[in-house]
């Protein structure tokens, strides 16, 4: 499932292909993928080019030289890939636009691609949770906003409302490296333990992001740095393989309903204080 660092990742390597250069074909494969007709949808995209690619949570937004977004949320199953126009893409694409001698292929069934004016899109983001690489997300407001939820720190990190862009494997990892049980209620959570959690929210982000994610499709040819991230995870879907080389087992636990994964032995009610 794409979460924010395979997005950063793909907005960070997009743009050598796609920006600056004019929109040819546009098909789409699936009419149920926009809230315009297939027509409509190409129409309004071709001629056009990408200026700027921008993210929000896991929102992968181009920038119009119209001035207009084309936002892409991508599927659990979604994934992206680049390359020569006329080659195969490694899934089905739910839709393709032609950029130059590249095509940029959109898969996943349930990506959603909505092209949208600067307040259209601001509508869309303002119930998102504030981007935890945005510099309104400092160490104090996260602290602040923190404090006024209720709940078990997975669905707290995953709910989207605090901040934008995890979800269930980032919020394992980010507990893990917290030194925090995904369970605990991040009410009686103390400072200590806030400021540690925001500590490796910034960390697990930011290296996720550097080893290309978690996603196993290539985005385009010889790629090797897409799914860098895959054998660095110390807990997500490790049951029963060692946190470290000489941890403890990795367990799985029910909260709120949802399968989270955790050490037992490195992860506390709060997080501990080494003397
Ligand atoms: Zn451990």
């Amino acid at each position: 499932m794409p979460e924010l660092p395979e997005i950063e990742h793909y907005r960070r390597q997009l743009g050598q292909w796609i920006l600056d250069r004019p929109i040819g074909r546009v098909q789409l494969n699936n009419a149920g993928s926009t809230d315009v007709s297939p027509e409509e949808f190409s129409e309004a995209l071709t001629g056009r080019s990408i200026l700027f690619l921008e993210r929000r949570g896991t929102f992968l937004i181009l920038h119009l030289d119209n001035g207009h977004r084309l936002l892409i949320a991508l599927a659990k199953d979604g994934a992206l890939h680049c390359g020569e126009a006329g080659a195969k893409p490694p899934f089905a694409a739910q839709a393709e636009l032609e950029l130059g001698d590249r095509t940029l292929w959109i898969g996943g069934r349930g990506s959603v691609l909505r092209l949208l004016t600067v307040r259209g899109l601001d509508d869309v983001l303002k119930a998102l949770g504030g981007d935890p690489f945005s510099r309104q997300v400092t160490p104090e407001s996260f602290a602040k906003l923190f404090k006024k939820r209720r709940g078990a720190l997975r669905s707290t990190l995953t709910g989207q409302k605090t901040v934008s862009g995890i979800g269930p494997r980032y919020a394992d990892e980010i507990a893990f490296a917290a030194g925090l049980l995904p369970s605990v209620k991040v009410q009686d959570l103390n400072d200590e333990s806030v400021a540690r959690l925001y500590e490796a929210m910034q960390r697990i982000l930011l290296e996720a992001s550097d080893a290309g994610g978690c996603l196993q499709t290539p985005l385009y040819e010889g790629d090797t740095l897409t799914g860098g991230y895959l054998n660095q995870c110390r807990v997500y879907e490790r049951e029963g393989q060692p946190c470290t080389p000489e941890g403890a087992k990795v367990e799985k636990m029910d909260v709120s309903g949802k399968k989270a994964y955790y050490c037992p032995q490195c992860q506390y009610e709060q997080t501990p204080v080494f003397s």
